[in-house]
């Protein structure tokens, strides 16, 4: 079995609060929430971080980036504003080496990010 905490829950060994998914992403709530919307959308196939997308992945990242801004535009955050976020290796606050869009609505958001 993966030891991937994102693989494991695609392929539900650990359950998740998910509210979307189709053939290529999967979206679900993050479990340490850091505004009142925060969705992670993760693609179905397993990157470890940006440094390892490749030309076929561009699809796939649109994808991503899509499902996020439906997700927000769902919940009523596209003209107020949300954000969008990809964390690439330990420094920039990876956790989880599996490529996510984090999306984050709700609340201000305040710039430049900590
Ligand atoms: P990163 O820090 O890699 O950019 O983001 C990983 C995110 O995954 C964090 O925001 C963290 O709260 C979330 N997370 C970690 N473990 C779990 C889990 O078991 N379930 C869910 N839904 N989110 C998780
Ligand atoms: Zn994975």
């Amino acid at each position: 079995m993966s030891t991937c905490l994102f693989c494991r829950i695609l392929s539900g060994a650990v359950p998740a609060s998910k509210v979307f998914e189709d053939d290529r992403v999967v979206a679900f709530d993050d479990i340490n929430p850091q505004a009142p919307m925060h969705v992670l959308v993760v693609p179905k196939t397993h990157v470890a971080t940006l440094n390892d997308l490749a030309p076929g992945h561009d699809g796939l990242v649109g994808a991503l980036v899509r499902t996020g801004a439906a997700i927000a535009r769902t919940r009523g955050f596209d003209e107020s504003g949300y954000r969008t976020v990809f964390n690439c290796n330990a420094g920039a606050g990876q956790t989880v080496f599996h490529i996510h869009l984090h999306v984050l609505g709700g609340r201000t958001m305040t710039w430049p990010p900590g």
